[in-house]
């Protein structure tokens, strides 16, 4: 018999495992939040200006072929590749570096601050890229039933790497490079997953393979929500209804099983099967009222940075700014042991900024630039307070114009501004995290927030917090990890 599906959350999880069920022949509906899909993958249209909100890149392409493949449909979006893939500017520094995919131009950019960087570049990729092939299939790709199956799981990775294990991402750097600048610049796609270097696992070094081996970064034609307007238009002709405006705020559940979810106008949600895309930990609680994910628990878990998140339209042309750009200062060190839990980190604040107008001409009106900037900052747990939010965002734009040798200030025509606390608001992420829990060892695999759920046999969970983790190639991969959950499940009965 034909199964019926309900999805809370119109994220990208949520969507792509709509259209993986959808083909498959079940009836699915999602329900949103707020009033368009997309979840962190979102856009603002203002003052004539188109912002992606959340992410302005992805890498690992091919899960998105994979993803396509895998629906039966054309990809409905058109992706770019990036070079180069991103600049680094250290403040006081005249210098900006180009990272490169090409090993060639890469190693000319390190030429004076590391003796044979293209030698030691290329060990510390191979590293890597035996990293990536031994666990991606072993451990990233795969359900576990239990923290034994886990464990077993993991028994089949290569025992070489077993070292890795015991080491954080600077560490594992440093091995192969020595000088600031090439460990600072290299350790950087720590941040993307939204903690420091040095509280990541060196194991997560396997990103720089993806990122200047495998595959690279690549940018949308049209902005990131063309993503989101590509499913949704999948979804319509696999007639799947989105009904927005709708918070899950409780539920019925009978001998073990769920039945009806209960919106914020009291209306009750039924269906046979239940996907969960808001965040697995946070729905745990804040919704099925579990106990060991109460605020408390959930508090002492560890989570990514909150995110400042800035959307600035100005009246002129940045022809000296690339796409992606990382301004970082002369603290490393010390700047990684405050920001995500001091306030202080703010005052030498490190900051992104992506010009999204560069390769998106129509986001933004002609001779003017739709610049979007993100500087990473502790959550609300340890700045509850953004009453200071147009003073710190004021001196982040006065130290990028200092850096790029014009003023932007006069130019502005649009300035939006999402601290931790709209992050938190708009998508029920826990204390603004934007990333959600974070991987440390005993927060992956194994340890994660199940994609199944430990008390009701017909609800399942997908996205960020779930297994295998944050970003849009891993939340594609959840999306199918579940579905072969819920394949099981309906299989078994
Ligand atoms: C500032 C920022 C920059 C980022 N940059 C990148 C990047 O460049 N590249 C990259 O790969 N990743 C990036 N990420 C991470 C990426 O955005 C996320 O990992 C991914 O979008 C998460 O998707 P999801 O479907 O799990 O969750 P979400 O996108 O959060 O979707 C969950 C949905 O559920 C809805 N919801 C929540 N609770 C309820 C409820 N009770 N009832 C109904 N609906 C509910 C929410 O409104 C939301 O729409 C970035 C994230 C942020 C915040």
């Amino acid at each position: 018999m034909t199964k019926s599906v309900l999805i809370v959350g119109a994220g990208l999880g949520g969507l792509a495992t709509a259209l993986r069920l959808a083909k498959k022949g079940y009836i699915v509906q999602i329900i949103e939040k707020n009033s368009q899909a997309g979840g962190r993958v979102n856009q603002l249209k203002k003052d004539g200006f188109t912002f992606d909100t959340g992410p302005s890149f992805f890498s690992m392409s091919y899960e998105f072929t994979e993803f396509a493949r895998d629906c039966k449909i054309a990809l409905p979006f058109k992706y770019f590749s990036l070079d180069p893939l991103y600049t680094v500017n250290f403040r006081g520094n005249p210098k900006t570096y180009y990272l490169h995919k090409d090993i060639h131009k890469l190693a000319a950019q390190f030429s004076e601050v590391e003796p044979d960087f293209e030698k030691k570049m290329i060990r510390y990729l191979e590293k890597s890229k035996h990293l990536f092939h031994d666990t991606v299939d072993v451990a990233i790709k795969k359900n576990f039933d239990s923290l034994f199956d886990y464990g077993i799981k993991l028994m089949k990775v290569n025992p070489v790497h077993l070292p890795v294990l015991f080491r954080n991402f600077w560490q594992q750097v440093s091995k192969y490079l020595k000088s600031d600048d090439a460990v600072q610049i290299l350790s950087l796609v720590a941040f993307f997953l939204g903690r420091t270097p040095f509280d990541t696992s060196a194991v997560y070094t396997l990103l720089s393979y993806t990122e200047f081996m495998h595959d690279g970064y690549f940018n949308v034609e049209g902005g990131m929500y063309k993503i989101i307007q590509g499913l949704v238009k999948e979804l319509e002709k696999e007639n799947v209804s989105i009904i927005y405006n709708t918070e899950i705020k409780d539920f019925i559940a009978e001998d073990g099983h769920l039945t009806a979810l209960i919106d914020q106008n009291n209306r009750r949600w039924t269906s046979d099967i239940v996907v969960i895309n808001s965040d697995a930990a946070v729905f745990r609680g804040s919704v099925f009222k579990r106990r060991e994910f109460s605020q408390e628990k959930l508090d002492k878990k560890s989570w990514t940075m909150g995110p400042l998140t800035i959307y600035l339209g100005i009246k002129c042309k940045l022809p000296m700014v690339h796409h992606h750009n990382y301004y970082l200062g002369d603290n490393f060190r010390e700047y990684a042991d405050k920001v995500f839990r001091s306030p202080d980190s703010l005052q030498k604040p490190y900051y992104y900024v992506n010009v999204l107008s560069k390769h998106n001409p129509d986001c933004a009106p002609a001779n003017a630039e739709s610049l979007f900037v993100v500087c990473p900052v502790p959550d609300l747990r340890f700045k509850p307070d953004w009453s200071d939010r147009d003073e710190i965002v004021d001196s982040i734009i006065e130290d990028f114009s200092g850096r790029i040798g014009k003023d932007i200030k006069p130019e502005i025509v649009s300035r939006t501004i999402y601290t931790p606390e709209d992050w938190q608001n708009q998508f029920n992420l826990h204390r603004g995290s934007g990333l959600g829990l974070s991987h440390d060892m005993l927060q992956i695999g194994g340890f994660r927030p199940k994609n199944y759920d430990e008390e009701f046999s017909n609800v399942f969970y997908v996205g960020a917090s779930t297994i295998p983790g944050t970003g849009l190639p891993m939340v594609l991969i959840s999306s199918k990890l579940v579905c072969e959950r819920i394949e099981k499940y309906v299989g078994n009965q």
